[in-house]
């Protein structure tokens, strides 16, 4: 089953994509969805989830951390990201007037779909409600000078995700990529992760409770170079479509809210 979040005049609203088509749903995402059979007319995509938390997980491709001259780490590095960063298919990624280098990182992520504390590898498939792709934009800049990671990834906007939460899925061999303008930047696989989903989940899950719709970013891989304003950043994960995002300067209409889509995303 597709998950989609929507909006046509009224207020965002959860369903189901069938055949392109979106179908409005009614229960509760990533826990208990069904389908009412409805379509939907002019539904334009929203981010397919609407998380408390968004966990990520830095340098999980060796290739990647190789790149930037970074050691492979023994554990799984974590950072988090304010819900504010959010946004979906289509949505503008604003380059924050503060930054002079943003890095788009095409990622696999996996939605929770079930309250998750204290689970052992072994269970922890059965906690993951399903998958989308997510882009962890980086102020490579900001990043580095801070010291710490809050601020260079945690801009508003700096978390694409969609442009659905796919919940039949093996997300274990699979293809992430990442095009701007059409020209592909980073190409990886899933199985190259170097902590595999079920031990991020435990590794996760020993010091935070994760809740239904709650978002893990599980790594990118090699290839990341920066954009700037004007291009359109494109994320795929093989099997979950593509994740378009194109970049705005700050200032230029790129405000955060719904209204400042372009590009915008319909089915
Ligand atoms: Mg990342």
């Amino acid at each position: 089953m597709k998950i989609v979040r929507y909006q046509t005049t009224g207020p965002a609203a959860w369903g189901v994509l069938d055949d392109g088509v979106v179908m409005a749903a009614e229960g509760t995402p990533f826990v208990d969805l069904r389908p009412t059979g409805r379509a939907v007319e002019d539904a334009t995509l929203l981010a397919p989830v609407a998380p408390r938390t968004v966990l990520c997980v830095g340098r999980n491709y060796r290739s990647h951390a190789e790149e930037f001259g970074n050691k492979v780490p023994d554990e799984p590095l974590l950072f988090l990201k304010p819900p504010s960063a959010v946004i979906g298919p289509g949505e503008q990624v604003v380059y924050p007037s503060l930054s002079g280098r943003l890095d788009p990182e095409a990622e696999l992520a996996l939605v929770i779909g079930r309250r998750a504390r204290h689970v052992a590898a072994a269970d922890a498939w059965s906690v993951i409600g399903g998958y989308t792709c997510g882009n962890d934009i980086t102020a490579r800049d900001i990043q580095k000078s801070d010291g710490q990671w809050t601020r260079g990834k945690g801009f508003d906007t700096f978390c694409p995700v969609g442009p659905w939460v796919e919940t039949d899925y093996d997300p274990t061999d699979v293809a992430v990529t990442c095009t701007v303008d059409g020209e592909e930047r980073q190409s990886g696989r899933t199985k190259d992760l170097i902590f595999p989903i079920p031990y991020l989940i435990e590794y996760i899950t020993r010091f935070t409770t994760l809740e239904p719709g709650d978002v893990i970013l599980s790594g990118t891989p090699e290839g990341v170079r920066p954009v700037q304003p004007g291009n359109t950043v494109t994320v795929e994960v093989e099997g979950l479509g593509s994740l378009p995002n194109p970049i705005v300067a700050e200032g230029r209409g790129g405000s955060r809210i719904l209204g400042s889509r372009s590009g915008s995303v319909r089915t």
